[in-house]
């Protein structure tokens, strides 16, 4: 083992590696008080903010005897005494360290290399953990944001559709075209409001104090089937789905996302035609499901515009909606943390893909 480190070119590889990593001889393996530093590259070295002197040939406890001092500092000292022991390698994870000039958040994990010996990968993610609390926090307070305002914004609507129907009523059959249209036109504005504010709230609520469960997905796609019955019998639609897995996911949401896949290939078709709609789902690297349709297509240039809130590409008298379905599609894949993207050739038909990982 000692003539293999002393090969100066392989300390300098372990040197500039842009991770540390970090050898230790565990020299009683029943005592984690043997453990002892072999070598720390400039990584290490920098976050232990010791040189080698300081470090390399002298025991932990030694160096460190914080680390015996506390839980965290003992459980990492006791995986390296383990993986020396058992031969087999362990992830840790991410890992908090602090000492009286360092302190951070560690992705490590343990390996063995030979005998007594093991060496140590350490990532320091801090500033990545950091960011990931703060865009949380943001997330958090911009979804309380939505909530408040959507709330906010029904009480004026409800008295605007109080109003309405009062002057309705207290008028019936007296106002004039030109004025009854002009109602009609109110009260259909009213009601789209208020259905975009609901559907604001849906989309805030996606994924919220939910927890993942175990789903499989051919009985998640044959209630969905149920649940669009009317649409399908309507426009003698095919509706052709594979064998499909059982997979960890959000049930209601993952319900919800096929269901507008499905039904966007159902409604966005040229008249007459009747619609062809193909599931399929491919294992590779993660699940990759594929919902295929023969209808209208979409152009190239619109890819972004359509996972937008409340963006359409047609007026609802062509087809009727108001462009929440496919954001809410792409807030549930990324909750399950995949990816939704579709190819298409306008007038033949479109294919969305969304990937889940295993
Ligand atoms: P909506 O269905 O309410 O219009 P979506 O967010 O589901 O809203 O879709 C946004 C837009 O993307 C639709 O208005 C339509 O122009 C386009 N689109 C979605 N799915 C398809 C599809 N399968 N084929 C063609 N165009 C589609």
């Amino acid at each position: 083992m000692k003539d293999l480190l002393n090969i100066e070119l392989l300390k300098n590889t372990f040197d500039d590696l842009p991770v540390g990593v970090g050898i230790f001889q565990v020299e009683d393996l029943n005592d984690i008080k043997s453990v002892r530093y072999v070598f720390m590259n400039k990584v290490v070295l920098y976050e232990m903010r010791k040189t080698r002197d300081e470090v390399f040939g002298k025991k932990i406890i030694e160096v460190a005897p914080e680390a015996f001092e506390h839980d965290g500092g003992l459980a990492v000292i006791e995986t390296y005494r383990k993986v020396a022991e058992t031969g087999e390698n362990i992830n840790l994870g991410l890992v908090e360290y602090s000492n009286e000039e360092v302190a951070g958040t560690y992705e490590c994990s343990v390996h063995h290399i030979q005998d007594n010996y093991v060496y140590v990968m350490l990532r320091n993610v801090t500033e990545l953990e950091q960011k990931k609390i703060e865009l949380e926090r943001k997330n958090k307070e911009l979804n309380q944001y939505v909530s408040i305002v959507s709330h906010d914004l029904k009480d004026p609507l409800n008295s605007i559709t109080i109003v309405l129907q009062l002057i309705e009523r207290e008028y019936a059959g007296r106002l004039d075209d030109k004025l009854d249209k002009f109602f009609k036109y109110l009260s259909d504005s009213t009601t789209r409001m208020r259905t975009m504010i609901t559907e604001l709230l849906d989309f805030n609520s996606l994924g919220q104090g939910k927890e993942m469960t175990s789903i499989d997905c051919n009985v998640l796609i044959e209630n969905v089937q149920k649940d669009l019955e009317a649409k399908i019998n309507n426009t003698v639609a095919n509706i052709h789905v594979d064998a499909m897995p059982t997979i960890n996911g959000y049930k209601t949401e993952l319900r919800l996302l096929f269901q507008n896949l499905i039904s966007n290939g159902i409604k966005f078709q040229e008249a007459g035609t009747t619609p062809n709609i193909t599931l399929s789902v491919k294992n590779e690297d993660g699940w990759t499901f594929s919902v295929h349709d023969n209808g209208i297509g979409i152009a190239e240039e619109n890819k972004d515009k359509i996972f937008s809130m409340f963006q359409r590409l047609h007026n609802s008298k062509e087809y009727e909606g108001s462009g929440v379905g496919l954001a809410h599609c792409k807030k549930i894949v990324e909750l399950h943390n995949g990816k939704i993207w579709f190819n298409s050739e306008p007038g033949k038909g479109t294919t969305f893909h969304f990937s889940i990982p295993q």
